[in-house]
């Protein structure tokens, strides 16, 4: 920190300059870009359970970072602060390998389930995702229908031609694509007319506070509906209790997430629950 405001001291005309907490996010940037060289980062998966069958059928990947110098920081902010940095494009290249490498053992001892990877809302500008991703699933031997991309409304909106043409492109080769926080943007019906998803996954400030508010239960109701309608499949986030589940069992919805079903966890964690399962 010192180094950085000797730095800036010595481009302004004061020839002052303090290191604060502003400038720390450049230093997280570096330190970011370290991690993904140094393997840093590592992965934790969430269990997505079929409501009627209460199986789990897929598991979702989520980036976590513990740093030795910072310790545990959340995925939204090293995601934003990788964003700003200008390394989205190697935070993705890192996940998707990171990801598949440690989904393909699992996958080999239970066929069907799938795996669901967060897609950084940049990732459509940078060229070439498709083929990585390709890439990716012909190395680790998985299947393209064993994999959900999870993309947020914010990302698609950017560049809606781009990015639907980029999903429509995945979705012919069996990938599938599932809309993430739904709800949480400001022009869902536009999008979604075009939008080649087969999952809408309804945010979870929807979904955590329906046991006991009856208008977040009506909008959850509508949204499983749309789903339905649109041929997706209905995914709730933000499970936390069991009155929740027994609701949307009742809604019909398709498949529930939320640290009442689980919450992230290691591999081993994994595996002895899928086991339980068996
Ligand atoms: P998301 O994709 O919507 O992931 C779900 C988030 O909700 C996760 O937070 C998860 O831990 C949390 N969650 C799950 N069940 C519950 C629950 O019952 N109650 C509550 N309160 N929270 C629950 P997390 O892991 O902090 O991730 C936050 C976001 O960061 C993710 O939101 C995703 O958008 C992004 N993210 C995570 N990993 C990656 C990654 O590898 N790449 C990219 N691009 N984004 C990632
Ligand atoms: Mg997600
Ligand atoms: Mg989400």
């Amino acid at each position: 920190r010192a180094m950085s405001a000797l730095e800036r001291a010595l481009e302004s005309n004061n020839r002052l300059a303090l290191a604060d907490e502003a400038n720390a996010d450049l230093w997280l940037q570096d330190d970011l870009r370290d991690a993904l060289v140094n393997n840093e980062l590592s992965i934790q998966f969430q269990p997505l359970v079929d409501i009627r069958s209460r199986r789990v059928t897929s598991v979702e990947a989520l980036a976590r970072w513990r740093s030795a110098r910072h310790g545990v920081i959340a995925p939204s902010r090293f995601i934003a602060l990788a964003e700003q940095a200008g390394l989205a494009p190697e935070l993705t290249r890192w996940s998707v390998n990171a990801i598949l490498r440690e989904y393909a053992p699992l996958r080999r001892q239970m066929p069907e389930l799938r795996c669901a990877i967060n897609l950084s809302p940049k990732v459509f500008s940078q060229s070439g995702i498709e083929g990585q991703i390709s890439a990716a699933l012909a190395i680790w031997g998985i299947p393209p229908e064993s994999l959900t991309l999870e993309v947020t409304e914010t990302a698609v909106m950017d560049d809606p031609e781009l990015s639907s043409a980029t999903l429509r492109h995945l979705r012919d080769t069996g990938v599938r694509v599932a809309i993430d926080d739904f709800g949480q943007g400001y022009s869902s019906f536009t999008y979604l007319k075009h939008f080649p998803a087969t999952e809408l996954k309804i945010d979870q400030s929807f979904v955590t506070p329906m046991a006991g508010d009856p208008r977040a239960r009506q909008l959850v109701r509508s949204m499983i509906g749309i789903a339905h309608h649109l041929d997706m499949e209905a995914v709730a986030e933000g499970v936390e209790d069991a009155t929740t589940l027994a609701y949307l069992a009742e809604m019909g919805c398709d498949i529930a997430q939320g640290y009442h079903l689980g919450r992230p966890m290691d591999v081993p964690e994994l595996l002895q629950r899928l086991r339980a399962q068996e």
